[in-house]
């Protein structure tokens, strides 16, 4: 695209919203047409934010123009973006977690129509960890994996979704589902652990940006893997990377690796 690309941010007032503001006033790629925020948070906003600032909080009022919408609100706010995007051809990319089956499908559906780029975590660290980590699993069959995932106390979902996705890397390294493989510590652990089973355990406290440790664990050895994250203008610089590279891409379901193959 010739033009700077038009970009809305949905959940703009949150701790994500405000670091992606804060990287795209600076960003001559993109121009920002809205900031989308709940009704609440409008309300919050417009006290907050409107007053001090030229940037307008908004809802979906007006929807004319937009290529790209980045998405970091929750599962409604998600819903409310994909409705903008299919009714305007907009690409997708979102960082939300914590979705439910229904939402996952819809997703799928929706990209049959839109280009729609989802990924659990932007950061480039986290991709490689990811790759380590499947390699690591496909290497050593036999041992246990525990993902330990560490966030702030204001997070919603368990395990992160970061470690959801370290958990599905890790199965299909060993050409499995995660649902076959997966102890949830929430579901109760059973006393004795079946070899080569993949588990999950979380910590809440705190303002943790997002910390995931894979413990990849034999008899008498283990290997610890691990990524900390200590600013979340990481994941606000990555989620921009995939926008830029979204605007005016075809429909499909888009992953933040495809953004990297891209660039090397
Ligand atoms: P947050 O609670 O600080 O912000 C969420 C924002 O969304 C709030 O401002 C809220 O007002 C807004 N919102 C809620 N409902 C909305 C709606 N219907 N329409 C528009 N806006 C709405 O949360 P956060 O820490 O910024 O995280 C947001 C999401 O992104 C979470 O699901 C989190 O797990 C995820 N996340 C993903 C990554 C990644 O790299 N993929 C990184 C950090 C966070």
């Amino acid at each position: 695209m010739t033009r700077p690309v038009r970009l809305a941010i949905s959940g703009a007032s949150g701790r994500m919203g405000l670091a992606l503001l804060n990287l795209v006033r600076d960003d001559e790629r993109f121009e920002l047409v809205r900031a989308v925020v709940s009704a609440q948070s409008a309300r919050l906003g417009k006290a907050a934010y409107n007053d001090v600032s030229a940037l307008r909080f908004t809802g979906w009022e007006d929807t004319a123009g937009i290529d790209v919408v980045i998405d970091f609100s929750g599962p409604e706010g998600l819903g409310a973006a994909l409705d903008v995007c299919e009714a305007t051809g907009a690409a997708l990319v979102t960082g939300t977690t914590g979705l439910d089956a229904a939402m996952e499908e819809r997703l799928s559906h929706a990209a049959e129509r839109i280009a729609i780029l989802r990924a659990a975590n932007f950061s480039l660290g986290v991709a490689v960890l990811t790759r380590l980590l499947r390699e690591a699993a496909a290497a050593l069959p036999g041992w246990d994996i525990d993902i330990v995932e560490a966030h702030h106390n204001r997070k919603e979902d368990a395990p992160s979704g970061t470690a959801l996705a370290l958990g599905h890397a890790a199965a299909a390294g060993r050409g499995a589902c995660l649902d076959d493989l997966a102890v949830y510590a929430r579901e109760g652990r059973p006393g004795a652990r079946e070899a080569g089973t993949i588990g999950f355990a979380v910590v809440r406290g705190g303002d943790i940006v997002g910390e995931h440790q894979a413990l990849i664990m034999g008899q008498g050895e283990r290997i610890e893997l691990g990524h900390r994250a200590t600013d979340r203008s990481i994941f606000a610089r990555g989620a921009l990377e995939a926008a830029a590279w979204m605007a005016g891409r075809a429909p499909g379901t888009w992953t933040i690796e495809d953004v990297i193959a891209a660039k090397v």
